[in-house]
């Protein structure tokens, strides 16, 4: 069974058909990253495969479809780290983590001795306890997308989505978060599906790309399978070199 199978997927926003009959499978543990051009709608379809947006067609979790499921029962089966979260102003890092914890609350309740520990554990895993008392405002961009990484890591989900979850980070940053998404993935058994722009990076981090354009999956398989000079001459209108890398295609734009 995959963790997530979308079929026939389409969400319309302010009655304008945005996501148009997306077909999508994620097996088990697998990243799948999608990519396409500005406005392809790929964060539109990343919050709808989320549960968070209204959608027609079919989104199942681990064989689960998402509309019959509570709100409560989401949180605890996917998080999803949206490009630019909103954070509660002057909140700290120890409490915004916490709110990741928010599922496993009873109503009217409170954390528990072992949700405050779920948070501590997540916070030395993404070495982020120096920053557990720090204002999130008071971060830079690199320490607060490791953040937004943490609360959706304290959610305990097994799916993870992220929506160009390094696009804010110079290089060396994007590789930390990727790398630490990596090998959370293998240590947790994580199932990840992001967006991403950078093609490269894309092509070395997922086991799989989808190409959407204009809400429609265009192209789908292996990076090399779909990083061709063709795919992205056709649908991104740019001249690119492909250079074999060690983990897969590199993307070059070149000069047409
Ligand atoms: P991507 O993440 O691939 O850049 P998005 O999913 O953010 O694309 O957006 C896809 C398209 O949906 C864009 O053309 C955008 O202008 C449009 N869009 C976003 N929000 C709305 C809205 N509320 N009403 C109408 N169109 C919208
Ligand atoms: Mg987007």
């Amino acid at each position: 069974m995959s963790a997530i199978e979308v079929a026939g997927l389409t969400v319309r926003l302010d009655g304008t058909l945005i996501v148009d009959g997306v077909d999508l499978a994620v097996a088990e543990g697998e990243w799948v990253t999608v990519i396409g051009p500005n406005g392809a709608g790929k964060s539109t379809a990343l919050r709808a495969i989320g549960g968070l947006l209204p959608f027609g067609g079919t989104i199942r979790w681990h064989g689960r479809a998402v509309d019959k499921l509570h709100r409560r029962e989401r949180a605890k089966a996917v998080a999803t780290v949206l490009q630019s979260p909103v954070v509660p102003p002057g909140m700290r890092v120890f409490d915004y983590v916490l709110l990741g914890r928010t599922p496993y609350v009873p109503p009217l309740g409170r954390e528990s001795a072992a949700d405050l520990a779920v948070a501590d554990d997540v916070l030395a895993a993404l070495d982020l306890a120096p920053f557990a008392g720090r204002r999130l405002d008071t971060l830079s961009g690199g320490e607060r997308q490791r953040v937004f990484l943490a609360r959706a890591l304290a959610q305990g989900a097994g799916i993870l989505l992220l929506d160009e979850p390094t696009s804010a980070l110079d290089i060396g940053h994007q590789q930390e978060v990727l790398e630490l998404v990596d090998r959370l993935r293998a240590e947790r058994g994580l199932t990840v599906l992001a967006t991403m722009h950078d093609l490269s990076t894309a092509g070395e981090y997922a086991d799989r790309i989808v190409l959407l354009a204009g809400g429609r999956v265009v192209a789908a398989g292996t990076p090399a399978e779909v990083l061709t000079e063709g795919n992205l001459a056709e649908h991104y209108r740019v001249k690119v070199r492909i250079i074999d890398g060690d983990r897969g295609p590199l993307v070059v734009p070149v000069r047409g």
